[in-house]
């Protein structure tokens, strides 16, 4: 089955706005199997736009077009989708009723032209809005299908995952299933020569790389008739690659780092404070980027100068005379300082030359030391980031919070 995907609007080919719809749109039909050779913008212009749900039929079996059903004169999708299909129109009494309630509920009067809202094709399949007016619709005629959605992202959205993809599931008979493996620490090319066997035989399930700062991912890709299908296809491969690249693998669910951190320290009731530096709280961001993270996560101290370091941690002023702020030592008596005046179970550290300046010779920028302390004991690791100041804290961030999941697996 193939599709194209029509935008509306002329502010998209102005460039007023960004077209976040063909992203979404065109990143769910390749989940779901279907194959998109096309993606067209068109501007409010009905000539033009006949010419290109025309184009479109002659080479696809699904258009699927988004913008322009609101209730303005520029709202011209309807009408020309419904002249193209040699669709009639009438006013579907069901719409109306739920546009008039939509303002009554935010009481407000509801205008004179949303009722053209509800103006829609004859026998097509209405698709409705939980989140705005104006109703979708599926326009079917000789094999062919026009699927019509509104413009703003969260109600195209919604209409999409409630009407239309059961639609064109149930269309084509078949999904594409897929799964991704989250790795930190392992190269990309290491992981491929790893899986070798797996890159050569790509039959049954397709496996393809993808990396990301400091990171490895996999997608694994089968097609199948249906999720469950494919999570059988799927979970004993899954459990094989885990098993062969070890604790380098964190999540094989599309996780963040600090989704599962959260999660272990859940599991295993524990806590954790955080003393950050160079990362200047977005080590504590990550984690509160997690709901429920509540529960595990105590409180993090961002000390940049030396003596906030030795007031809020207890660092050693004669450690930080001796062997500087971003040293071993520091990094030790940071995660260490935490964890006791937090009274967590965890305290981990990070310390580091962000740059791009304040590097020497002994110390270049993208030294980090991080650091996990727990009443066992404490762990330094020394690190070299790169030299790009948001590149070094994001990875040092990553890097602190894969530390701390390491030290909660061992
Ligand atoms: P409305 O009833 O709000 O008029 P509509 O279905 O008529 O909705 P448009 O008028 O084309 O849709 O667009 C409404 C708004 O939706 C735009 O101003 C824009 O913010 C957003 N929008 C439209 N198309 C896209 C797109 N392709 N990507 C992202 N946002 C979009
Ligand atoms: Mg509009």
């Amino acid at each position: 089955m193939i599709a194209e995907i029509i935008c509306v609007g002329t502010e998209l080919l102005m460039g007023q706005i960004v077209n976040t719809n063909a992203q979404y749109i065109s990143k769910r039909l390749s989940e779901l199997g279907v194959n998109l050779y096309f993606e067209v913008t068109v501007g409010d212009n009905p000539k033009r736009l006949e010419e290109t749900i025309k184009t479109a039929l002659s080479r696809s079996d699904i258009a699927i077009l988004t913008g322009g059903l609101g209730p303005t004169v520029d709202d011209i999708t309807k009408e020309v989708s419904a002249s193209v299909m040699g669709k009639e129109f009438v006013l579907h009494e069901e719409s109306v009723t739920k546009i008039a309630e939509y303002f009554k509920a935010r009481g407000i009067p509801m205008p004179e032209n949303n009722t053209k809202q509800a103006m829609l094709p004859k026998d097509g399949i209405i698709l409705e809005n939980s989140c705005g007016t104006a109703p979708g619709c599926i326009m079917e005629k000789d094999e062919k299908a026009l699927i019509l959605l509104p413009g703003p992202p969260v109600e195209m959205k919604a209409m999409f995952e409630s009407g239309v993809a059961p639609y064109l599931e149930k269309r084509s008979g078949e999904i594409l299933y897929s799964r991704i493996v989250r790795i930190y620490g392992m190269g990309e090319s290491l992981v491929q020569e790893k899986l070798k066997d797996f890159f050569e035989d790509q039959s049954r399930v397709s496996i393809a790389p993808y990396v990301k700062t400091g990171e490895t991912t996999l997608r694994l890709t089968t097609r199948c008739k249906n999720e469950k299908e494919g999570e059988k296809v799927l979970l004993p491969i899954l459990e094989k690659i885990k098993t062969r690249l070890g604790d380098v693998v964190y999540s094989i669910d599309d996780e963040e780092l600090e989704e599962v951190v959260v999660k272990l320290l859940k599991e295993q009731g524990k806590t954790l404070a955080l003393a950050e530096s160079c990362t200047g709280g977005l080590i504590s961001a990550k984690i509160v980027s997690v709901s429920g993270c509540s529960d595990v996560f105590i409180e993090s101290s961002v000390t940049y100068a030396n003596d906030a370091k030795v007031r809020r941690l207890g660092v050693k002023e004669e450690t930080l005379l001796k062997h500087g702020a971003v040293s071993y030592e520091t990094a030790y008596e940071m995660a260490e300082g935490i964890r006791k005046m937090s009274g967590s179970d965890i305290g981990a550290s990070v310390t580091g030359i962000a740059g791009p300046s304040g590097g020497s010779k002994e110390k270049p920028v993208g030294l980090v030391y991080i650091a996990v302390s727990t009443k066992d004991g404490t762990e330094v690791q020394k690190l070299n980031l790169g030299n790009v100041r948001e590149v070094v804290r994001e990875r040092a961030a990553k890097a602190v919070i894969d530390m701390v999941r390491q030290s909660l697996i061992k």
